[in-house]
């Protein structure tokens, strides 16, 4: 039973209902309402115009809902994607365009696209039991709706005192450092991290000085391991740049950075490239949010205890069926999982596959292909020769098994299906042909199940060892 939205204290008078825009109600479709009854919203606002948030829309089209929705960007561009941002940063020189590269042309899918006019503040309208929000934008309408998608993305972290590092994280930023660009510029990246390799092999390809500046040990350190980031330091010198490992960066200068050890970078151009962080800050105390800044969602992308509210990509924690929590930070995510948060949004049943969580990366003239979520203390076992073998090219793959996972190395057993081993992540290297297999097969039951002895024989198929 739809009911009047009340009030919200201490606001700006409700300029949108079901309308986007404008000081009142639209009399096509009458005052703000807040759906009781269970059945889908009768309108819906998208915050967040990248990956997720076009997605989301699309699937709410493609799924034939034909309410109101609102779509709210920040950048004042349409969507588009980000992983050219670094990997094409020279040879693809304008943004890759969802509506190109998708076929997601959001002002034909939205009733009001407004790319320039970010949310700031989110309320309830509804009963505690009710779904019915209110989001006030940048400009200070407030949209009232029976549905919000969270698709916020992330913000690049840059540590307080780091003004005049760069970042690349917008199509902006990746348009300024393509016109720094230059031979013999001096180009200290700070974080050998996924964006950092990439774009150290980028700029020492197009004659520029490199210094990659890492405080860990080894490239990839958080997100792979000390083992297997350990196999990737060679490919900078391979590729033209130097690598420094171990090292902290005190103090960022326009010309410069100064290491924690005293040494002294002189840069023409510092970049860092240190992680990103969920872009919710503005959801303080309305949304619970976990230590990274991600908000925690079920497996369908539904913000537990909030009626009405989802989140998906990177701005969201979301649970899945065999790994658990998964924070944000996968491309993957942002493209496939909108669709289930809509369907169960709309109350569409059916099946909602959970997809693995997948990174891919093109770094340093190699391929790489993350699949789940590795972590700390987990055995790692190696298929092939991490140095490429004969050509320096050849592809390999990293197995992350959590402790105690099988009983020993190799652990031979008459019975082959004794033999198979749940692999909580497997890192993929210059092996594209194994991308897609273990992609299905993560897939298909959630986790990844391997048996070893077939696939750490780099002579066999991988996908003969999928169980
Ligand atoms: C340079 C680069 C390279 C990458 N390469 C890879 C890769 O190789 N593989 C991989 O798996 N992932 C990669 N990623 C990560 C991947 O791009 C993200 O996982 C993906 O873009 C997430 O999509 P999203 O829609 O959740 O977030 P975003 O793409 O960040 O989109 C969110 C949008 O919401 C907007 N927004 C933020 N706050 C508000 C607000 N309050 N109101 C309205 N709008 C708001 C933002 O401006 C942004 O446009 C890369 C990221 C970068 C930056």
């Amino acid at each position: 039973m739809p009911s009047v939205v009340p009030p919200v204290p201490s606001a700006p008078p409700a300029t949108s209902a079901h309308p986007a825009t404008g000081p009142a109600a639209d009399p096509a479709t009458g005052p703000a309402t807040t759906r009781h009854d269970g059945g889908p919203p009768s309108s819906v606002v998208v915050v967040g115009a990248g990956l997720a948030g076009a997605q989301a829309l699309a699937a709410l089209r493609r799924r034939g809902y034909t309410g109101r929705v609102t779509l709210l960007g920040a950048e004042g561009v349409p969507p588009y994607d980000r992983p050219p941002l670094s990997k094409e940063l020279l040879s693809r020189p304008s943004p890759a365009w969802l509506a190109d590269d998708l076929g997601v042309d959001v002002d034909a899918l939205a009733d009001d696209v407004r790319l320039a006019d970010p949310a700031v503040r989110l309320e309830r309208t509804g009963a505690t039991d009710a779904p019915g929000w209110s989001v006030e934008t940048r400009s200070g309408d407030r949209l009232v709706a029976d549905a919000v998608v969270l698709a916020v993305g992330s913000v690049p972290v840059r540590p307080r005192g780091w003004e005049h590092a760069r970042v690349l994280h917008t199509a902006a930023d990746a348009d300024a450092l393509r016109a720094a660009l230059r031979p013999g510029l001096r180009l200290v990246l700070v974080g050998a991290g996924w964006i950092g390799a990439e774009l150290a092999g980028v700029a020492a390809g197009a004659g520029a000085h490199v210094t990659v500046v890492e405080a860990a040990g080894a490239p990839l350190h958080r997100q792979l391991g000390p083992e297997v980031g350990a196999h990737l330091a060679p490919w900078y010198a391979a590729a033209g740049a130097e690598l420094v490992t171990g090292a902290t960066v005190a103090e960022v200068r326009p010309d410069g950075v100064r290491l924690a050890d005293g040494r002294e970078l002189p840069a023409d151009v510092v970049l860092a490239a240190v992680g990103a962080r969920p872009a919710t800050d503005w959801l303080d105390g309305v949304v619970p949010r976990d230590a990274r800044g991600g908000v925690p969602v079920d497996a369908d992308g539904a913000v537990p205890g909030l009626p009405g509210l989802w989140a998906v990509g990177d701005c969201a924690n979301r649970d899945h069926p065999v790994l658990g929590p998964v924070p944000g930070g996968h491309w993957s995510a942002a493209l496939h999982d909108p669709d289930a948060t809509v369907a169960a949004l709309l109350g569409d049943d059916g099946d909602r596959a959970a997809h693995a969580p997948y990174v891919f990366s093109q770094q340093l003239g190699h391929d790489l292909a993350l699949f789940g979520v590795p972590a700390e203390g987990d055995e790692v076992v190696l298929r092939g020769d991490p140095a490429g073998g004969a050509t320096g090219h050849e592809g390999w793959a990293a197995f992350y098994l959590a402790p105690a996972a099988r009983s020993g190395p190799g652990a031979p057993a008459a019975d082959p299906a004794a033999r198979v081993t749940d692999v909580r992540a497997v890192l993929l290297v210059d092996s594209p042909r194994d991308v897609g297999p273990v992609r299905k097969a993560m897939n298909r039951t959630g986790r990844l199940r391997v048996d070893l002895d077939v696939a750490l024989d780099p002579a066999g198929r991988l996908r003969d060892a999928l169980a």
